[in-house]
C-alpha cells in the first residue's frame, strides 16, 4: 500500500487519501500489450505466460473484442439487469450452445467469486438443503461467501475469523502427486478419492447436502487434473444421493484446458457451471452461472433474486461475443495443437532438472513444482520457512529475462497459463 504524497486537485495534502498502486515490491508497471506480449513503462517486452491472471485468453489487443465493446458503448452502454437486452441475450444463447447439453440458462454476475456465491444461493434454495461440499486445495474466490467455499489453507484464517459461510464441508482432492491416498496408479487413487467423498457425504448426511462445488482441474492450487474416471464417479454419487454438481470453470473455461469447459474433457455433465475471467478474455469484468432448464424455470417462477446492478453489463456481454468469435476462430484449436508440445517440453525439463519434482496440467494450464530430490518434499514451506523460495527465484529470473510466470498455492510452484494465441516459437522461448 502506498500513500500518495502529492497534493491532490483540491489543493490539500493527499497524505490522508490512500491510493493503491499495487504491491510495493512489484518492479514492473505494465502500460501496453499486444498478442501474447506486454510492455512496461521503459518499453521492455515480456512474454505474458500467465495471461495476467489466467484470463487474457485471446491476447492483449484482439480487435474482435475491442470493436464489439466500442459498438455497444456507442449504442447504449448500460441496460439494467432487470431489462431485456439483445447483446446479453445473444451471449446467453451462444454460451448455452457451447456448454454441456444439460445447461441452457444463464445468470450473469460480475466476478468469479460472485458467480460461485450465486450458484450456492441457487443450489440451497432449489434443493432446500444447506450444506455445500468443496475440496481442500481449491480456490473459489475472495468475497466473504466465496472465501468460505475455498479450501486453501492460506485463506482459512480469514474464514475462521469471520465465519462468513456456514454449512461448508471439505473433502480431500484426488491428488496423484504427493497424494493423501496410497493407490499405485492414478485410476486407483481416483477410486479411493471417490470412496472418500462418499464417506464424507454419508457422514455429513446426504439429505442435508445441496451441492458439491469443484474445479474440474485445480487452478491456482497447482493445475492438477483429476485421475481418469474420478469425475464419472463423482457424477454417479451426486445422482445417487440427489446432490447438485457445480463445476467452477472460472479458470478452466473458455479453451484454457482444450475444450470450452474443463468438465467436458471429463465427459461429465454438471448441474451448473460458474464462469468468469476468459468469458471476455478479461477485457472487462463479466461472470455468470450456467444452469439447467429446470433450475432456470424454477428461478423465474420463484423470483429469487441472485443478480447485481452490473451483472451482465452490456459492454461485458459485447466483449464476450468478441471473445467467443476469437475462440471459435482457431484459439481453442491452437490449444489442442500445441498441448502435446507443451507437455513434452515440460516433461523434458522435469527429466533434466532434479529439483523439478513434478509437472502437471492440461491444455494451456500447467504447474512446475520444485522439490528436494533427497526427500521428495517441497524445498520450501511458505507457512514455516523464510528466505529463498526456489519457485519465487525462478519467477524473478524469468521476469528479468522477459517472461512472466505465475505462482501457485502452496507457493512452491511456477504456474504457466499463456494466452491461447501463442505460437510454437513463443512456447519454446518460455520453456
Ligand atoms: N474460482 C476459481 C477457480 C478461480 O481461480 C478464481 C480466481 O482466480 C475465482 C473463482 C474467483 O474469481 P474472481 O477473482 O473473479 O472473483
Amino acid at each position: 500500500m502506498s500513500l500518495n504524497s502529492e497534493p491532490d486537485q483540491r489543493g490539500s495534502s493527499a497524505a490522508s487519501i490512500p491510493h493503491w498502486y499495487g504491491p510495493d515490491d512489484e518492479p514492473i508497471s505494465l502500460v501496453d500489450g499486444s498478442g501474447a506480449y506486454v510492455y512496461d513503462e521503459a518499453e521492455n517486452e515480456y512474454l505474458d505466460f500467465l495471461a495476467q491472471l489466467y484470463c487474457v485468453n485471446a491476447g492483449h489487443d484482439d480487435q474482435r473484442i475491442i470493436e464489439k465493446m466500442t459498438e455497444q458503448a456507442n449504442r447504449i452502454p448500460y441496460v439494467s439487469s432487470s431489462k431485456r437486452n439483445a447483446t446479453r441475450n445473444e451471449l446467453a444463447n451462444r454460451l448455452a450452445d457451447v456448454a454441456p447439453d444439460s445447461l441452457s440458462d444463464v445468470f450473469f454476475s460480475i466476478s468469479g467469486s460472485e458467480a460461485n456465491e450465486s450458484a450456492i444461493q441457487i443450489a440451497r434454495e432449489y434443493t432446500g438443503s444447506q450444506k455445500v461440499l468443496t475440496r481442500w486445495r481449491s480456490y473459489h474466490g475472495s468475497t466473504y461467501g466465496a472465501a468460505g467455499l475455498t479450501g486453501d489453507p492460506e485463506t482459512r484464517s480469514v474464514v475462521e475469523r469471520h465465519a462468513a459461510v456456514t454449512g461448508v464441508g471439505k473433502f480431500l482432492p484426488p491428488l496423484v502427486h504427493r497424494s493423501p491416498f496410497d493407490g499405485d496408479t492414478p485410476e486407483e487413487i481416483g477410486r479411493q478419492a471417490a470412496e472418500h467423498l462418499e464417506f464424507v457425504i454419508r457422514n455429513e448426511g446426504p439429505d442435508s447436502i445441496a451441492a458439491i462445488l469443484t474445479e474440474p482441474i485445480a487452478g491456482t492450487s497447482g493445475a492438477y487434473p483429476a485421475p481418469p474416471g474420478y469425475f464419472e464417479r463423482v457424477r454417479e454419487l451426486c445422482d445417487e444421493y440427489d446432490i447438485l454438481l457445480i463445476s467452477d470453470e472460472v479458470i478452466a473455461g473458455f479453451g484454457r484446458c482444450g475444450d470450452w469447459f474443463g468438465i467436458q474433457t471429463e465427459g461429465v455433465e454438471p448441474d451448473m457451471i460458474t464462469f468468469a475471467k476468459g468469458v471476455t478474455s478479461a477485457y472487462v469484468p463479466l461472470a455468470g452461472v450456467l444452469a439447467s432448464d429446470e433450475i432456470g424455470d424454477w428461478l423465474n417462477e420463484t423470483g429469487i433474486e441472485v443478480g447485481q446492478t452490473f451483472a451482465g453489463h452490456p459492454i461485458g456481454c459485447a466483449a464476450g461475443l468478441g471473445a467467443m468469435d476469437a475462440y471459435e476462430d482457431g484459439l481453442i484449436d491452437n490449444v489442442r495443437t500445441l498441448e502435446g508440445e507443451f507437455r513434452e517440453g515440460l516433461e523434458a525439463i522435469e527429466r533434466r532438472h532434479e529439483a523439478v519434482g513434478s509437472v502437471h496440467g492440461r491444455g494451456f494450464l500447467w504447474s512446475v513444482e520444485f522439490t528436494d530430490p533427497e526427500t521428495g518434499e517441497p524445498y520450501f514451506d511458505p507457512r514455516v520457512d523464510s528466505g529463498d523460495n526456489p519457485a519465487e527465484r525462478v519467477r524473478e529470473i524469468a521476469a528479468e529475462n522477459g517472461v512472466l510466470f505465475g505462482s501457485g498455492r502452496p507457493d512452491v510452484q511456477v504456474l504457466l497459463s499463456p494466452p491461447l494465441c501463442i505460437d510454437s516459437d513463443q512456447l519454446e522461448d518460455a520453456l
